[in-house]
């Protein structure tokens, strides 16, 4: 039986003038819309309680696992506002996998993908509001956070008997405000995000915890973000903290690093390898060595590298650092000109600015 996401009578807790001044100028992540989903599960009842409530701090009692054991996953997804004003979300039912992928790998209960594309369906339908509309191909959305927690009292370590799921809405500018600016990367020598058979293809809190210490070393080495490499051998490319990546070859070739069971499957990853071959370009997933990258970086094999995700879309990749050394595929005149035409595409697909012809849009 699919769950009911009753709605409570509305509470709006911004004005319409505050809301209108925070659209007008969203940022990304620091606000929120004024209701929230929750859902409750427990191994007795399963999923019941599914609601839509105003946005406010979630009770929970501090023993509840997810403190101690880190037992937790998201997901990240935005809804846009077509020029007709109608509002649509990307692939709803990718994210609906992989969410139920995360959730056996974090002994977490499967959300069933109906209910998962009807929690979002009733939060955005309720904040409809909150919609920015994205005039004169502004790439502002309401971004869309689904994530389910280990909310039982109790501190042995085995999965929760008592799990909430929540869905809550962040309204989000342009990533790039002053235009699409390439970002360097640095890779880190002493840490890596997952190791085999660990989370790393899972979307859970731990994988991005464990991040952040390699991306304040790069920081710290003036990069803006870092690049992880396999742990085991400290060989091939992952990808960044929270984007995946591509590397096109001047003989047409673009590359991602294979799906080795380390690396998050990213929505856009895979909505990329099928447009590249809708562009003539000819996709592969293997393992590429980072030494692939310096090599092709100095020949001038690798002609255009770039990062891709959900809050950005694509990000182009300029400079590599690392301990004692740096590397840079652009030389004078580079343009990103095939990470900019997939750009458009995907834009242009999520805006509704182009005929879907993949069915990759459902409205909300
Ligand atoms: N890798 C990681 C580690 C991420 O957090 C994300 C963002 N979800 C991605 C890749 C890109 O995934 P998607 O295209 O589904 O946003």
């Amino acid at each position: 039986m699919s769950l009911s996401f009753s709605s409570n009578p509305r509470q709006d807790r911004a004005s319409v003038a505050d809301r209108a001044a925070i659209l007008a100028n969203p940022g990304f992540g620091d606000h929120f819309s004024d209701h929230m989903v929750l859902a409750k599960w427990s191994q007795d009842e399963g999923w019941h309680d599914a609601e839509v409530t105003a946005f406010g701090p979630i009770q929970m009692s501090p023993a509840a696992a997810v403190l101690h054991y880190a037992q937790e996953i998201f997901e990240g997804m935005k809804a846009y506002r077509h020029a007709d004003g109608s509002v649509w979300t990307f692939r709803p039912e990718a994210n609906a996998a992989r969410f139920a992928r995360s959730a056996k790998r974090l002994a977490l209960p499967v959300l069933p993908e109906e209910d998962f594309v009807d929690s979002l369906k009733a939060l955005v339908q309720t904040d409809i509001d909150w919609v920015p509309e994205a005039a004169d191909g502004a790439e502002t959305s309401l971004y869309l956070r689904p994530f389910m927690f280990a909310s039982e009292a109790f501190l042995g370590v085995r999965p929760s008997k008592e799990v909430t799921y929540c869905v809550i809405a962040s309204p989000a500018g342009s990533y790039f405000p002053g235009g699409v600016k390439p970002v360097s990367l640095w890779i880190s020598n002493d840490y890596a995000r997952a190791g085999e058979g660990g989370t790393g293809a899972a979307k859970c809190g731990g994988n991005y915890a464990s991040s952040l210490a390699g991306q304040l070393e790069g920081i710290a080495a003036g990069c803006d973000q870092a690049v992880f490499l396999d742990s085991s051998t400290h060989t091939y490319i992952e990808e960044l903290g929270g984007m995946n990546l591509f590397f096109v070859y001047k003989d047409g070739r673009i590359v991602t690093p294979e799906l080795t069971g380390t690396i998050l499957e990213g929505v856009t990853r895979s909505s990329i390898l099928e447009l590249a071959k809708d562009l003539g370009l000819e996709p592969q997933e293997r393992r590429i060595p980072i030494q692939e990258w310096k090599d092709g970086a100095e020949s001038g094999e690798i002609t255009e590298i770039f990062a891709c995700g959900t809050a950005a879309v694509i990000t182009p990749v300029g400079e590599l650092k690392w301990d004692g050394g740096s590397c840079d595929h652009r030389v004078e005149g580079h343009r990103d000109e095939i990470a900019m035409k997939i750009r458009k595409t995907l834009l242009d697909i999520q805006y509704g600015r182009t005929e879907d012809t993949h069915g990759w849009m459902t409205r909300l």
